[in-house]
C-alpha cells in the first residue's frame, strides 16, 4: 500500500464576488501521508483551510468553484457521488474546526455530540454509543469523562473543548486528520498538551495528519513535511528540516526573520512589510513581488512555478540558487519601506 494518503494535484477554488472572481486556491498540489504529518502555513487568506474544506467537499457549490484532483487513497474526491462522499466525512478522514465553541452545539451536551456522530455513521445501540464517547474523551486525556460527557460546551475550558473536539474528530477512527488552527487561542502549556496529544495519536494509531496553522513555530513542532503557502499558491514545500534549516524562498526568510529569537535576544523583529494581495485582484507575475526585497523586472512576467532544487525540496522563486543563503543575511531593503514598486 502506498504511503501515500491523500494527494492534492492542480487545485483551483474560485468564489464568485461581486468584485470579480476570486482565486482562492490556484495551482496548488500536496501530499499527506500515513503516519506522518504534514504542515501548511502561511497568512490568513492564503487559502490553507479553503484547501481542506474542498477535500472535504464543504464549500458550497452555488459560490465555490473547485477543478482539479484530491484523491484519497486513489480515489477522487472530487468526482465522488454525495452519498458515497458522507462514508469518507468522519469514517476516513476526521476534522478538527477552528473555534470549537463554535463547531459544537451549544445546547448538547458533549457526550451527546459524540454519540450523534458514531449513530450518524453505523447501527450502534444508544447506550453502546454512549460508552464509547466517554472511552474516546479518556483516549483524549480528559479527565473524569463520564462526568465530562454530561457537561455543556460553555461549562468546558477552552484546552478541554478542543479536546472533545479532537475526541469527535477520531471516534469514528479515520485515517486522515485535519486539524485547521488547533491550538489557535489556547494558552502556550495547553497548546502543547494539544500538539503532544495529536502526536502521540499519530505514532500510536499511524494516523495522517495535516496541521494548518499560521504559526511557524507550532508547525516546526511536529509536522514532518510543510508547505508554505501565499495567495493561493505553494511557494515553498519539503522536509521540515530543510524548510526551516535552509528556507530558500524569500517569503519564507520574511516570515522566519519576523519569529522572536528562542535566545532571548533584544534585537528586534523584522517583519514583512505590506500585505498579501487581494485575491480579486492579484499582482503579474510573482504575487510576493510587491513585498519582496531581491524583486527582479523579470518577477512581475509569469507566476514561478514550484520547482524542485533538493530532494523533495521545492520552492517558488526565480532567484539563482548559487548565493541565495548570502542574500538573506544581506540587508533587506523592502521596496515597501523605500521605493514603490515598478
Ligand atoms: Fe521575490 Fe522574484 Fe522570488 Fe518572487 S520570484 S520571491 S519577487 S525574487
Amino acid at each position: 500500500m502506498s504511503d501515500v494518503l491523500l494527494e492534492i494535484e492542480n487545485l483551483h477554488v474560485t468564489f464568485a464576488s461581486p468584485h470579480g472572481p476570486i482565486r482562492a486556491v490556484d495551482g496548488l498540489s500536496l501530499r499527506a501521508e500515513r503516519g506522518a504529518t504534514l504542515g501548511v502555513v502561511g497568512e490568513s487568506g492564503s487559502g490553507k483551510s479553503v484547501t481542506f474544506l474542498a477535500a472535504m467537499r464543504l464549500l458550497d457549490p452555488a459560490t465555490a468553484t473547485v477543478s482539479g484532483r484530491i484523491r484519497l487513497d486513489g480515489v477522487d474526491l472530487l468526482t465522488l457521488p454525495s452519498r458515497e462522499m458522507q462514508t469518507v466525512r468522519g469514517p476516513r478522514i476526521g476534522m478538527i474546526f477552528q473555534d470549537p465553541l463554535a463547531a459544537l452545539h451549544p445546547l448538547l451536551r458533549v457526550g451527546d455530540q459524540i454519540s450523534e456522530t458514531l449513530r450518524a455513521h453505523g447501527d450502534i445501540s444508544r447506550r453502546d454509543a454512549s460508552d464509547r464517547a466517554v472511552a474516546a474523551l479518556r483516549r483524549v486525556g480528559i479527565p473524569s469523562p463520564d462526568e465530562r460527557a454530561r457537561q455543556y460546551p460553555h461549562e468546558l475550558s477552552g484546552g478541554m473543548r478542543q479536546r472533545v473536539m479532537i475526541a469527535m474528530a477520531l471516534v469514528l477512527e479515520p485515517e486522515l486528520l485535519i486539524a485547521d488552527e488547533p491550538t489557535t487561542a489556547l494558552d502556550t502549556t495547553v497548546e502543547a498538551q494539544i500538539l503532544a496529544l495529536i502526536d502521540d495519536l499519530r505514532t500510536r494509531i499511524g494516523l495522517g495528519v495535516v496541521l494548518i496553522s499560521h504559526s511557524l513555530a507550532t508547525v516546526s513542532q511536529v509536522a514532518d513535511t510543510v508547505a508554505v503557502m501565499y495567495a493561493g499558491r505553494a511557494i515553498e514545500r519539503g522536509p521540515c528540516s530543510d524548510v526551516f534549516g535552509q528556507p530558500q524562498h524569500p517569503y519564507t526568510w520574511g516570515l522566519l526573520d519576523s519569529l522572536p529569537a528562542v535566545d532571548g535576544g533584544h534585537e528586534s523583529l523584522t517583519p514583512i512589510p505590506g500585505a498579501p494581495p487581494s485575491l480579486a485582484d492579484l499582482p503579474p507575475g510573482c504575487r510576493f513581488g510587491p513585498r519582496c526585497g531581491y524583486r527582479m523586472p523579470a518577477c512581475g512576467e509569469r507566476v514561478p512555478d514550484l520547482v524542485e532544487r533538493h530532494a523533495g525540496h521545492a520552492d517558488a522563486c526565480i532567484l539563482p540558487m548559487d548565493g541565495r543563503e548570502g542574500l538573506r543575511r544581506a540587508p533587506i531593503a523592502h521596496p515597501a519601506n523605500s521605493e514603490p514598486a515598478p
